[in-house]
């Protein structure tokens, strides 16, 4: 453990994110390449991550279950979109106990196969309908290029799979889903993210629409930060997924698949974070408050510890830290903790004692500025108020960022220079072509063709073909 300084964002965004989740030892690089250990602070933001989704899942009426790691090869190459998406980023196990297996299995890279297969066991008749399963669990991409928490080659997540009787209700749910990731991302993670359907092009491998939250980190580029497909009949009919309705009539299902994963972490790490480190949003926070004791010697300690000890006690509800370590000093414990991103930290001293005060110092506004005497009797309110303002100026810090760095070009000259420095908000006539050639010129991408469009048509800001919708290109995670 160290106190010496991160790389700045502006010098090297991308060594800064690999030193603020090393040196905040969130993470940890594994032994096979494109790996990695989450470690206990790390593990502790997923917690609550996942904390918060799924009470949000059960509210809304959906199950968990657990389905297997291994899935028969035969099984993804019944959906041809499917296999041929995931096809070069499978793992397969062809040996097993020492024996060459006869079909060879597929190390999970998301489970719409295996849970169609067992839906077209379960379901029967329209009675059986809605299913609404959620599983937490981890899945393989093969992935070429690897960075932790966005892209790796195991990671964790949650699917949730669904199951309807008709295709009003299924992409009902697919947009609910992504309303409870955009609600989740807001309120809780102080990320603020645009909803919007995916391009053909950029769309879930078998799905009949892929819809995404977009977020914008802090270089500017998109990250998609949570999924959601309506898959229609698809895998139905692929799994022969049929129900009996009211008039006893076979039926296909309609199905829905959506998806968070821990690259979320990678999205408040860089929405959030500064040249100091980490800063977590309280409510997602592994540590909300640490405590940090001052004293030059055994007298004075004496003195602190006590009222230490009371001030944890009445914060009891909070997620708090005590950083009673004797070997360092106040100076080296402020930065450690900035630099892990704690929201508020609490200064007790001997004449913090004899005043029946506390210093408080808020991460998000660094310095003098963010520092506030709080009178003990108070502490507990005094708390709650400054994380929901921390909360809130996060958010509010991140959508300014976000709005000032969206810009319309007004042709596609300027597109090119813009997805240097921001989104391109522009008119696109849909053309997988005219797609293709901005990926091909600038590496931007479409991330997502928001809800909200204007009433008027446009031209296509790449070929002037007559475009009745705007999307977002930018340079993607
Ligand atoms: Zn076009």
């Amino acid at each position: 453990m160290s106190n010496e300084k991160i790389p700045s964002r502006s010098e090297n965004y991308s060594e800064w994110y690999n030193q603020v989740i090393q040196r905040t030892e969130m993470a940890d690089y594994a032994p096979v390449r494109g790996c990695m250990v989450v470690r206990p602070y790390g593990w502790a933001l997923w917690e609550n991550i996942q904390a918060s989704l799924d009470k949000k899942f059960k509210a809304s009426g959906h199950v968990n279950a657990a389905f297997p790691l291994f899935i028969p090869m035969s099984f993804l190459e019944k959906e041809k979109e499917h296999v041929e998406g995931f096809s070069p980023e499978l793992a397969i196990v062809t040996i097993g106990g020492g024996e060459k297996l006869e079909e060879p299995l597929v190390v999970r890279p998301t489970s719409e196969t295996i849970i169609g297969y067992m839906y077209s066991k379960w379901i029967k008749s329209y009675r059986d309908l809605p299913v609404l399963i959620n599983q937490w669990a981890n899945v393989v991409r093969w992935e070429m290029r690897t960075r932790m928490f966005l892209r790796t080659l195991e990671f964790y997540w949650q699917e949730g799979h669904t199951a309807h009787a008709t295709q009003v209700e299924a992409e009902v749910e697919t947009r609910r889903m992504l309303d409870t990731y955009a609600e989740f991302a807001y309120q809780e993670a102080a990320v603020p993210v645009i909803k919007g359907r995916k391009s053909a092009t950029e769309k879930f491998a078998g799905a009949v629409n892929s819809y995404s939250i977009e977020a914008m980190m802090g270089d500017t580029k998109a990250l998609q930060a949570g999924t959601s497909h309506f898959l229609g009949q698809n895998f139905a009919k692929a799994f022969n997924i049929q129900y009996l309705d009211v008039n006893n009539e076979l039926q296909n299902c309609w199905t829905t698949s959506w998806g968070l994963s821990t690259r979320f972490i990678g999205a408040i790490i860089m929405t959030h974070g500064d040249d100091q480190g980490l800063i977590m949003p309280p409510r997602l926070a592994p540590i909300q408050v640490v405590i940090v004791p001052i004293y030059r010697n055994d007298d004075e300690r004496a003195k602190v510890m006590p009222v230490v000890d009371q001030l944890s006690k009445q914060l009891e509800a909070f997620r708090v830290k005590v950083d009673d370590r004797t070997e360092l000093t106040p100076g080296f414990k402020y930065n450690d903790w900035e630099m892990r991103g704690v929201p508020l930290r609490i200064e007790v001293g001997p004449k913090d004692v004899e005043k029946n005060s506390v210093m408080t110092a808020r991460r998000d506004i660094p310095g003098r500025d963010g520092k506030t005497i709080v009178s003990q009797a108070d502490i507990v309110s005094r708390v709650k108020q400054l994380l929901e303002s921390i909360q809130a100026n996060l958010l509010k810090k991140a959508t300014d960022f976000r709005d000032s760095h969206i810009f319309e070009p007004a042709d596609y000259e300027d597109l090119k220079r813009i997805v240097n420095e921001g989104w391109a908000y522009a008119w696109w006539c849909g053309d997988p072509v005219c797609e293709a050639k901005v990926k091909e010129d600038t590496k931007a991408t479409t991330r997502c063709i928001p809800f909200d469009q204007p009433a008027e048509h446009g031209k296509c800001i790449v070929c002037g073909k007559d475009a009745s919708e705007k999307t977002y290109f930018a340079k993607a995670y």
